[in-house]
Formats: C-alpha cells, sequence, structure tokens
C-alpha cells in the first residue's frame, strides 16, 4: 500500500519555482531518506507533504486520500512532523509538551485518559528524555528541546513520520539512538521520511535515498545504488572518496582535504 504519493508538485514561495514538478511514492513500512544541496528544496517538500504548505500545482495523497480532503485531526493521528527546529513562545514542561502531542485524539474538553497516558510514558521513554519530564522546556540545550519535539511526535503515534534533520543537534550517542530509535520504529510498521544532511548516516539507515538538486529529483533509489563520486560531485560540486562501510553493504564518504 501506498504511504504517500506525491504527484507532479510544484511550489514557489515567491515568484520563483523552488519545486519544480516533483513525484515520488513512499511505501508503507519504507524508510526514505532525502538527501541533497543546501536549498535543493528538501525541507519545503516536506512542508508540502504535512500541508504546512499546499503546492501550486499537482496534488499530495495520504493512504490514497487527497491530503486536501482529510481534516486536521486526522491527518494529524496519520502524519508527525519533527521540524529542524522548534520555537516554544511559552515555557510548558517537557511532560506538558508530549501530552499537547496527544490532541488528534482528545475532544475539546477531554482530558487525557490512560491510553494517552501510556502513549507519553512510551515517548517519554523511546527518546530518553524521561529524566527532564519535569523540566520547563526552554531550560533544555537545543540537542535536549530536539529529542522532546521527536518524543511528542511519538506521542502523537502517527502511521508516517516525517523529520527535517533531526540529529543535526544532537551529540554521536543521540544520534546513534535516534537512528536507532527511528529504525525500530520503522520495524514497528511506522513509515518513515528523513532529511539528512549526513550522507554516511542516510546511507546507513535508509533503505532508498532521494537526491534532489535545485527544486528536482536529481535520482531516486538505494543507497549503493545513487551515492556514488560522479553523482555527488555533480550536485554537491566536492570530490569525494567513497568506501564500503566495514559492517554493511552501504557506501561511506571521506572527504579529500586540500594540500596533501
Ligand atoms: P533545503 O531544505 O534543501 O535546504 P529549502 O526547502 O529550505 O531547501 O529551500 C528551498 C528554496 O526555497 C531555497 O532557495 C530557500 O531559500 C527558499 N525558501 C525556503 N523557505 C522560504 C521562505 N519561507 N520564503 C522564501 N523562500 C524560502
Amino acid at each position: 500500500m501506498t504511504a504517500i504519493e506525491v504527484k507532479n508538485i510544484q511550489f514557489s514561495y515567491n515568484t520563483e519555482d523552488v519545486i519544480e514538478d516533483v513525484s515520488f511514492t513512499l511505501h508503507q513500512g519504507e524508510f526514505l531518506g532525502i538527501i541533497g544541496p543546501n536549498g535543493a528544496g528538501k525541507s519545503t517538500i516536506l512542508r508540502l507533504v504535512c500541508r504546512i504548505l499546499t503546492p501550486r500545482l499537482g496534488s499530495v495523497l495520504i493512504f490514497d486520500k487527497n491530503i486536501t480532503m482529510i481534516r486536521r485531526k486526522i491527518l494529524a493521528q496519520q502524519i508527525a512532523f519533527v521540524p529542524q527546529e522548534t520555537y516554544f513562545a511559552l515555557n510548558f514542561t517537557v511532560e506538558h509538551i508530549l501530552i499537547m502531542g496527544r490532541y488528534p485524539y482528545l475532544g475539546v474538553f477531554q482530558r487525557e485518559g490512560r491510553k494517552d497516558i501510556d502513549a507519553v510514558e512510551y515517548a517519554l521513554e523511546q527518546a530518553d528524555v524521561t529524566k527532564f519530564r519535569k523540566r520547563p522546556i526552554n531550560s533544555l540545550s537545543s540537542g535536549e528541546r530536539q529529542r522532546v519535539v521527536i518524543a511528542r511526535a511519538l506521542a502523537q503515534q502517527p502511521k508516517i513520520l516525517l523529520l527535517d534533520e533531526p540529529t543535526s543537534h544532537l551529540d554521536l550517542h543521540h544520534q546513534f539512538a535516534i537512528m536507532e530509535l527511528l529504525k525500530k520504529l520503522n520495524t514497528l510498521g511506522i513509515s518513515i521520511i528523513i532529511v539528512n544532511h549526513d550522507l554516511n548516516l542516510a546511507s546507513l539507515y535508509c533503505q532508498r535515498l532521494l537526491l534532489m538538486h535545485e527544486g528536482t529529483i536529481y535520482a531516486d533509489g538505494t543507497p549503493k545504488s545513487l551515492i556514488n563520486e560522479k553523482t555527488l560531485r555533480d550536485v554537491y560540486g566536492t570530490s569525494v572518496k567513497i568506501i564500503r562501510h566495514p559492517d554493511r553493504d552501504v557506501p561511506q564518504i571521506f572527504l579529500h582535504p586540500q594540500g596533501e
């Protein structure tokens, strides 16, 4: 079954198109990475897929239904989005923020019940933020805050998870922990799209990659088929050396420092 189908979308913030006729499919249960240089349109694609933005042309289908026909609350039960940065105007506690992840399941004046509390506890534990549960969100470091935002997305119990550079503020241990957590969630049936600048992490964890360049999809395939020296030189304008990961049959990338 198809989780997401993006059909011929075009989008512009102003007059110039930043997304030009992009189509792709996310199959249910897939772990898809979107890579590409700065400004290629990766974040914009995620925002179009969760209806923060609306395409100028083309359509987005979620489980075969046009996204424009899905009520916001129902959509939030299907898709959770973890943006690159989240600004909290009010200094809620971590626990409170996770409870907000349950709003798609609650009526207007309905208080959270056992199922909601369990979902919050599960998410706190999975994202390794239980020890911060009573802390105000703005007292946390950016990496800790990012894990709370991921935890809130988990509390939402979505079928599809979209993440925009979720590991960029994290130390090595938490980068590994988050990627392993995403892998586990994926094996439990959540379909995932992750935008990731770290090509080695993307190659190691994603089953399939979309390489974006100047608002279009330059290549779509497995890490092994897509990551090669010529393609990366063409798209990133940088010479790299690529070798096979010592334990997995996936490519890993090394830079050449100049002058040696
Ligand atoms: P990426 O995630 O690949 O770095 P983005 O999707 O963020 O790229 O941006 C694609 C293009 O759209 C870039 O040229 C960027 O400058 C432009 N852009 C992004 N957000 C906005 C915005 N809010 N208003 C105007 N232009 C934007």
